[in-house]
């Protein structure tokens, strides 16, 4: 049986790459990749040759998996990579370091970069318990519950965005958690690496006075100020109306929570106090 290896790799500045790493890719029979040209001007970079190179991406993940697993069953070892960064992490690799444990398989991980931690790193933002979530879905409705999610968390969260979307990302924010502290980081450890911190009003204003920004790659961080203080008295009268119009406590709970984007149990907690005085 060979051993497969996810490894790591830089997410921009080809020295970020650690010699383990580099060891790894040099000793193993076969790397799996996403984009060969990518992975053939890392190897490049390091002197690395003569390694035979199997294309494993999202559109071709099972077949490329179970292929993969067999190989590594007659005993090549294998080094999975992605285009940047840690495999497996909003990108292809999940299926087939699964399929590598169910078949007895053993993995070894080789860490390095990932982008989502190495902005929360530099951000100034609370780290001690943070969400990584990655890329929003597609759809406008989608990206809104998924939003409203992270923020009633409020844990510190992790996006990945696409350039075309950072403007429409930040406004959303807005519109849900106009109080939040927002970082967003471009181009990490590149030449044109950049942070931008701020309100997500202040973000709005930046990049839409200056869209030349929005090109490259972004992490958008946010730690979610969900405001409840100022909102008290406007909530309570909702409740009170809600408790005239002889609606049930659970009920009510769920519309407060919704209306004023506030955790459910904390709309819970309100209705009872109100229905106590
Ligand atoms: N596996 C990668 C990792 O470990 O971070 C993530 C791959 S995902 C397909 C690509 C997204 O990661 C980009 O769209 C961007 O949001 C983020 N990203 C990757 N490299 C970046 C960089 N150098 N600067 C900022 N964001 C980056």
């Amino acid at each position: 049986m060979g051993t497969l290896y996810v490894v790591a790799t830089p997410i921009g500045n080809l020295k970020d790459i650690t010699f383990r790493a580099v060891e790894v890719l040099e000793n193993v029979d076969i790397i799996a990749c996403e984009d060969t040209r990518v992975t053939k001007k890392l190897l490049n970079h390091y002197g690395i040759s003569g390694k035979k190179l199997i294309s494993y991406h999202e559109h071709n993940e099972e077949k490329a998996a179970e292929k993969l697993v067999a190989l590594l069953k007659e005993g090549s070892d294998v080094a999975l990579v992605s285009d940047a960064g840690t495999p497996c992490i909003s990108d292809p690799g999940y299926r087939l370091v699964k399929k590598a444990w169910e078949s007895g398989i053993v993995v070894v991980p080789i860490p390095g970069p990932f982008a989502g931690v190495t902005a929360l790193s530099a951000s100034g933002l609370p780290t001690d318990r943070f969400l990584f979530t990655g890329f929003l879905p597609q759809k406008e409705k989608h990206r809104k519950e998924a939003l409203e999610e992270y923020i009633q968390s409020g844990y510190t969260f992790v996006l990945y965005e696409s350039p075309r979307r950072v403007l429409k990302t930040l406004e959303l924010i807005h519109r849900l958690a106009p109080d939040s502290d927002v970082v967003v980081a471009k181009e990490l450890t590149k030449i044109h690496e950049r942070f931008f911190r701020g309100k997500p009003q202040e973000l709005i204003k930046v990049f839409s006075d200056d869209s030349s920004l929005l090109k490259g790659e972004f992490v958008i961080i946010v730690h979610p100020v969900i405001e409840e203080e100022s909102d008290e008295d406007t909530i309570v009268e909702e409740i009170k109306r809600l408790l005239d119009e002889n609606k049930k406590t659970g009920e009510i709970a769920k519309t407060i929570s919704r209306m004023f984007n506030i955790p459910k149990s904390h709309a819970y907690k309100m209705v009872l106090k109100v229905q106590k005085e």
